[in-house]
C-alpha cells in the first residue's frame, strides 16, 4: 500500500531523515519508534505532502506521491491524525466530523450519515458529545475525535502521530484498543510512538528510527525481544 526507498527529507539545509526505506501492506498496524527528534513526524509529514522529500521515492497505492500537493493526498485515501490533535475548537464535535466527511459528501446524505454512525459506534463518548463545542472536550475525547475525523473519509491508510501524547493511562488503552479494532475491521494504520511498550503490544511490525535512520526493523514480537530496543525504548536492563 505504501512504499517508501531511501528517503531524504527535511527542513532547508537541515536533513532530517536520511535514507529512509519502509512500507506498510494492507490491513497491518506497522509502529514506527523513536525518541524525540529522531525524524518520526517528518517521516509522516513528508508521506503527508507537508514537507518536501529532497531525493527518494514514496508510493502510496501505485501513486508517486513526492509529486502530488499536500491536499491532494487525502483524497488518494491517505490521512494524518495530527501531534495534538488540531481539532476546530470553535465548532461541535458534529461539525467536526462532518468536516472530516467533506471528501465523500457527493457519495450522498445516506453514505455520510452511515459514516457518522460508524464514528459514533467506534467512540461512544462523542455521540454523547455530539453537540459540545470540540475545544471544551477532554484530551482524550479530542484524541478520538481527531481519530473519528480522519475516518470520515474511509481512508485505506490511517496514519496516526503519537496518538498517546499527554493522556492518561487507561484512555491510552482505550486509544490503543480502537486501533486494533480498526485494524481488524480491515484499516490499514501507520503509527508513530514514542510510548514503544504500548506500540509494540498492538503492531504487526515495527520500525526504529534514531535520527533520521531506521536501525532496527522487524515484527513486533522481534522488537520485544530485542535487547537493544528493551534497554534504549522499553526501559529494561
Ligand atoms: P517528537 O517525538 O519530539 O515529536 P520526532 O521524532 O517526531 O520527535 P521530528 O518532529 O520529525 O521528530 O523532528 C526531527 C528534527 O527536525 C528535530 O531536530 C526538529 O528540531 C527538526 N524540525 C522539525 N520541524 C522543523 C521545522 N519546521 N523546521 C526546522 N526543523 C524542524
Amino acid at each position: 500500500m505504501l512504499r517508501i526507498r531511501n528517503l531524504v527529507s527535511g527542513y532547508g539545509k537541515i536533513k532530517v531523515l536520511k535514507n529512509v526505506s519502509m512500507h506498510v501492506d494492507p490491513g497491518e498496524i506497522v509502529t514506527i519508534l523513536g525518541a524525540n527528534g529522531a525524524g518520526k513526524t517528518t517521516l509522516l509529514s513528508t508521506i503527508a505532502g507537508l514537507v518536501r522529500a529532497n531525493s527518494g521515492e514514496a508510493e502510496f497505492k501505485s501513486n508517486n506521491i513526492l509529486k502530488i500537493k499536500a491536499s491532494a493526498i487525502p483524497g488518494l485515501g491517505c490521512v494524518m491524525v495530527p501531534e495534538g490533535r488540531q481539532v476546530f475548537a470553535a465548532m461541535t464535535v458534529e461539525e467536526n466530523l462532518l468536516l472530516g466527511g467533506h471528501a465523500v459528501q457527493k457519495q450522498g446524505r445516506k453514505v455520510l450519515t452511515a459514516l457518522l454512525e460508524h464514528q459514533y459506534e467506534l467512540f461512544p463518548i462523542l455521540r454523547d458529545r455530539k453537540d459540545q463545542l470540540a475545544g471544551t472536550l477532554s484530551g482524550g475525547e479530542q484524541q478520538m475525535l481527531a481519530m473519528g475525523r480522519a475516518l470520515m473519509s474511509k481512508p485505506s491508510l490511517v496514519m496516526m502521530d503519537e496518538p498517546s501524547t499527554g493522556l492518561a493511562p487507561l484512555i491510552v488503552k482505550e486509544i490503543f484498543q480502537i486501533i486494533v479494532r480498526l485494524r481488524d475491521e480491515g484499516n490499514t494504520v501507520l503509527l508513530v510512538e514514542q510510548n514503544a511498550k504500548a506500540a509494540l503490544g498492538i503492531a504487526d511490525r515495527g520500525y526504529v528510527l534514531e535520527t533520521g535512520k531506521i536501525i532496527v526493523q522487524g515484527p513486533a514480537e522481534d522488537l520485544l525481544a530485542n535487547k537493544d530496543v528493551q534497554r534504549a525504548y522499553l526501559g529494561r536492563e
